[in-house]
């Protein structure tokens, strides 16, 4: 207790915190967050110790490497802007071939998941170290997770080796993120942290974390839909993206997660849009079996409830709110709940075909999330 001031002080007892036993493992990543962050590339290549860095990026944002080669001078060798969704291993091994034929000592991904996507898969093959420059709200900067397509299979791993080394966050690159892809980009970021906050291997730390990732997107989204170019909202979402993919990088993701991997994989529907849809509805599943989780959530977003809250904000933006517009197929129900059952993931409610089937055709249809009587 302060003493010495006169003050009164509170007495924290233990009465107020009842802590369970946990494990938290930090992730050895270095975060340069901040407008202007991308002037500080050159050093942060130098100070890994590299002179010849391979910078990475979609064929949409080819133009910003383009540029940034030019001001980093010698340190970059090349690029390579052939990054696309899902990260298949073709694309990557002709990566590979240009980083080897450069002898190039690191990567720079500059992009959204896709782009640090490809970085990883790089790194997992030659163990050059990343600089990630993220453009989007996805969080895969902050995952030792890389999810790779093979003859349209997706697979996804869990290792050290693919997390970057560096993340630069300068919000002056997202600004010019079209407000559709921002919604749906930070409720993919979202869902990293709602999942996070009911995790079996979930701990006070992480919670800390993902509750305030959720609120500082919340608050973000409104302001940069009313304003994109308003760089304190973007600041702020971008904060809440680092905070969300912490999340996503150091506990195990549930039902949410399965279903978004099955819808995506086998109706090849989009990413970030399809976990905006599903996010409500996963949380509704959920409601009964994590009520400290819905809590948290729902007190980040400023809502009565989790699920209800969650449906509301992505409405109110004009996000996506039916896999129907995502184009899944109706008749896709069956299949995609055969997927889900059969390699399921832990998830804090026991998963039941009757309530998925009922889950995926709220989804489907657009209906409200419904909660458990
Ligand atoms: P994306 O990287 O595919 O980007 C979508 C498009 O937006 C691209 O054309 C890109 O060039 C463009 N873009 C990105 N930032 C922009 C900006 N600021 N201004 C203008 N255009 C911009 O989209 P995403 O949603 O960030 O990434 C999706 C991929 O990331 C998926 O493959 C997903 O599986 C993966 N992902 C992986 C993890 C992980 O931890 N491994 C986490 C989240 C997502």
């Amino acid at each position: 207790m302060a003493e010495g001031n006169g003050a009164a002080a509170t007495l924290i007892t233990g009465s107020d915190f009842l802590m369970p036993p946990f494990t938290y493992t930090a992730l050895p990543s270095k975060v340069t967050f901040g407008a202007g962050a991308l002037g500080q590339l050159g050093a942060e290549i130098s100070a890994l110790g590299c002179r010849r860095a391979l910078l990475l990026s979609t064929p949409e944002q080819a133009g910003t490497v383009e540029a940034l080669r030019d001001t980093l001078g010698d340190l970059a060798v090349g690029v390579f802007t052939g990054a696309v969704m899902h990260t298949p291993v073709d694309v990557t091994a002709a990566a590979v071939r240009v980083a080897t034929d450069l002898d190039a000592d690191c990567l720079v991904s500059l992009g959204g998941g896709s782009t640090i996507g490809l970085g990883k898969a790089i790194a997992l093959r030659t163990d050059l170290p990343q600089i990630a420059i993220p453009t989007t709200y996805a969080g895969s900067e902050a995952t030792p997770i890389l999810g790779q397509t093979e003859n349209g299979v997706k697979t996804t791993q869990r290792t050290l080796k693919v997390l970057p080394e560096v993340i630069l966050y300068d919000v002056d690159l997202t600004l010019t993120l079209p407000t559709a892809m921002t919604v749906t980009s930070a409720m993919n970021a979202m869902a990293h942290a709602a999942e996070g906050l009911y995790a079996r291997d979930g701990n006070p730390v992480i919670a800390m974390i993902a509750e305030d990732g959720l609120r500082a997107l919340a608050r973000a989204l409104p302001a940069i839909i009313a304003e994109p170019t308003d760089r304190d909202a973007r600041s702020d979402a971008l904060y809440g993206a680092w905070a969300c993919g912490t999340t996503l990088g150091v506990v195990g993701m549930s039902l949410h997660h399965k279903l978004c991997h099955v819808l995506g994989g086998a109706f090849d529907l989009p990413h970030a849009e399809t976990h905006t849809v599903v996010l409500p509805h996963a949380m509704a599943y959920n409601a009964a079996a994590a009520p400290q989780a819905m809590d948290r959530i729902a007190r980040a977003i400023g809502a009565a409830d989790a699920a209800n809250g969650l449906f509301d904000l992505a409405r109110s933006l004009n996000a996506p709110v039916s896999l129907a517009s995502l184009g899944m197929p109706a008749d896709g129900i069956d299949r995609a709940i055969e997927l889900v059952l059969s390699a399921p993931y832990w998830n804090p409610e026991p998963l039941e075909e009757t309530r998925l089937r009922r889950l995926l055709e709220n989804a489907y249809s657009g209906a409200r999330p419904e909660l458990p009587a």
